[in-house]
């Protein structure tokens, strides 16, 4: 099956695993998805709209992958809990959680409406709690497992607009590092990846500011002058992909994440440490 960058890894690097990819039928966690069913992984994608998630599925299936798909809404714990079981009594097992799915805008924060709030932090970081706790007695029981949070960077050092969304991950950051501590005894790995701009259509939607906010639009400029947006603000001179968030994934799902828990990779071209 054909992928972004798999050359490096071995076609059946993870087969005999299983994946929940939460978000995992659009944008980065498109790009995830494909490049583990490439690998050899079962991936099971689970979001809100069959036209994310099953469009995925059979863009997998159609690639050769082993693939399905679910309907989830991270914030209904119940739910959560419905889709694990089933994907354990199924598979007999679940070696990953990749937790992906996010919400986001540009919002003033003296303006942000309580539910705008709270939909950006239970997609966030509740989704990543009810994720995780639910995975949990199965990696438990199985003798171990990996989770993967996606977080950000905007939360290093502040990012106008973005009260919502920085919150909840430096949120996720913080479950991380706690639930890698806690959950070590277990073996279940616990890690994120900090991804930088990366103009997937949802991101290019929900981080288009305002007109008259005053905020830079990072992706309209990119469309103007691409190539020149990327070499003067992202030090590694281009926009990420979601391959290349996908390969740290593998990384850490693969052995070589064997000894690797609490950590948050940023991958962003050097993005943050430059921006201005
Ligand atoms: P995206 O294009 O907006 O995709 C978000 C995905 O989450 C969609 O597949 C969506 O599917 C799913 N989702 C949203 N709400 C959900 C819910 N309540 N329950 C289940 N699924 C839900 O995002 P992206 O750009 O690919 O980013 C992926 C991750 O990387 C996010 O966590 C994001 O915060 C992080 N990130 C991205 C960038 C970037 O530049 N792209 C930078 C830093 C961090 P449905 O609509 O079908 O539910």
């Amino acid at each position: 099956m054909a992928s972004d960058n798999t050359s490096i890894f071995r076609d059946d690097l993870l087969r005999g695993q299983v994946g929940l990819i939460t978000g995992g039928g659009s944008g980065i966690g498109l790009g995830i998805s494909e490049l583990l069913a490439s690998l050899g992984m079962h991936v099971v994608i689970a979001s809100r709209k069959p036209e994310h998630f099953d469009t995925a599925r059979d863009r997998i299936l159609a690639a050769g992958g082993s693939v399905s798909s679910v309907a989830l809404d991270v914030r209904d714990v119940e739910r959560v809990r419905a889709v694990v079981d089933d994907v354990s009594n199924t598979h007999g097992r679940l070696d990953l959680l990749v937790n992906n799915a996010a919400g986001n805008f540009y919002a003033p924060s003296a303006t942000l409406s309580p539910n705008a709030w709270k939909a950006v932090v239970e997609i966030d970081l509740y989704g990543t709690f009810h994720c995780s706790q639910a995975v949990y007695p199965v990696m438990k029981a199985q003798g171990g497992g990996r989770i993967v949070s996606a977080s950000m960077t905007l939360h290093y050092r502040g990012w106008p607009q973005m009260a919502h969304a920085t919150a909840a991950k430096a949120g996720v950051d913080a479950l991380t590092r706690t639930l890698a501590v806690e959950w070590a005894p277990e073996r279940i790995r616990v890690n994120a990846i900090a991804p930088g701009p990366i103009p997937t259509e949802g991101v290019r939607k929900a981080f288009t500011p305002p007109a008259d906010s005053g905020i830079p639009d990072r992706f309209a400029a990119a469309d103007a002058r691409m190539d020149a947006y990327a070499q003067e603000r992202i030090p590694l001179g281009r926009w990420g992909t979601p391959a290349d968030i996908a390969q740290m994934v593998a990384y850490l799902a693969s052995p070589a994440g064997d000894w690797i828990t609490g950590s948050i990779f940023v991958v962003d071209g050097g993005e943050w440490l430059a921006r201005q």
